[in-house]
């Protein structure tokens, strides 16, 4: 039976990189078959919902779900419940996608677009692990109210072993296929919940982390570690709220947004949901400018981590590379090529 890869462009550039991106996978696999759906602002103009439950069933029927972004001004008032962004929690939740795998490395052609010193990022290549299903962001209970009196606002930090056992395993499968070092991060120095983390990979590791080395770090110092010395990384293990902090610094290190891809992986054997770092940057939208490098890896990480497609992916990655070295670049990348032009150079150099 042939693969399925559902294409939901979004917003904003959202429909810009993913063309792009459709375009590299009818090249580079035309066996697969490509379905398009709507999420966030479009499917709420179309239908009322940023996501309909026939597009939620199409996603999890698929074998991959490619996102662009969701989201923009257009949208700003509408009710918490019907916001773009509650299309994407909603199917986050729904495909249990547990584990965001967000890479950050640096082509040798971009290196003096970092921030940071050459030499310190020249041949980045780390990969975060972050819980994305609970954590602070889903405990219960959380609100806003006063008690005698005083206002306060509170959220609760909990996980449970299955899930931190899961999430542990993923990261150490991924080491397994990188240098085999998995740094774990936490706050175990100030947070029961940070304790628990720590002693659950731990456990973890001593059941599923055979040749994997693991070592631990608080999450303030891999913040600062992060700047200083980055590539003594390989694989970083974290929770839902320091895994968002700290993949967003790391990002940073490699110069464009417009760069990155992430995967959010759930059981094996279900689709990933896969989308790049950057938003639907609506500043930008509509003017065929943004970068579709992201949205390019971010099929790249499909063919992966889903599609069993490893082979593919080397040529897909090799590809960014070879157009980069070559000297494409879209603006925000200092150059002129188009969204599209960009993609062609990848396609060229394919
Ligand atoms: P953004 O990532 O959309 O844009 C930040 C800056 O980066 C902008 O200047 C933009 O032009 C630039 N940029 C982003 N992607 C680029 C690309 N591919 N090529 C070139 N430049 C690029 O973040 P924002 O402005 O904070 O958010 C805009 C909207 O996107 C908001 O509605 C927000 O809620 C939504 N958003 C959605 C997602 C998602 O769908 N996963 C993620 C982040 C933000």
């Amino acid at each position: 039976m042939k693969q399925t890869l559902l294409l939901l462009p979004g917003d904003g550039i959202g429909p810009e990189v993913t063309a792009e991106a459709r375009r590299v996978a009818e090249t580079i696999a035309p066996d697969l078959k490509i379905e398009e759906g709507l999420v966030g602002g479009a499917a709420l103009d179309a239908h009322g919902v940023p996501l309909t439950d026939e597009t939620l069933g199409r996603a999890l029927a698929s074998d991959a779900v490619l996102m662009g972004a969701v989201g923009g001004p257009k949208w700003a008032g509408v009710a918490r419940d019907k916001r773009p962004e509650m299309g994407l929690l909603t199917l986050r939740k729904q495909m249990d996608v547990f584990a965001n795998l967000r890479p950050a490395f640096c082509f040798p052609a971009l290196v003096d677009a970092s921030s940071l010193k050459h030499e310190v990022v020249d041949g980045l290549n780390l990969m975060i692990v972050r819980e994305l299903t609970s954590g602070v962001y889903f405990g219960q209970p959380r609100g806003i109210d006063e008690t005698s009196g005083v206002r306060r606002g509170y959220d609760t930090a909990v996980y449970t072993h299955p899930e931190i056992e899961r999430v542990a395993r993923v990261a150490f499968d991924i080491a397994r296929g990188r240098t085999g070092n998995v740094c774990s991060v936490e706050k175990s120095n100030v947070m029961d919940s940070g304790l628990f983390w720590r002693q659950e990979v731990t456990l973890a590791h001593a059941e599923f982390g055979a040749g994997v080395e693991l070592s631990h770090m608080l999450a303030d110092s891999c913040a600062m570690e992060l700047v200083r010395a980055p590539k003594q990384f390989d694989v970083i293990l974290a929770d839902n709220l320091f895994g968002d902090i700290l993949s967003d610094e790391a990002a940073m290190l490699t110069g464009s947004i417009g760069m990155l891809p992430s995967a959010s992986l759930g059981a094996p054997g279900t689709p990933g949901l896969y989308e790049p770092v950057h938003g639907s940057a609506p500043d930008i939208a509509g003017q065929g400018i943004a970068n579709p490098c992201a949205a390019i890896l971010s099929l790249e990480m499909a063919l992966r981590w889903s599609l069993g497609r490893e082979k593919l992916a080397d040529m897909l990655f090799a590809a960014v590379g070879k157009a980069l070295d070559r000297g494409a670049r879209t603006k925000d990348l200092g150059g002129e090529l188009s969204t599209r032009d960009m993609a062609d150079a990848i396609l060229a150099a394919l």
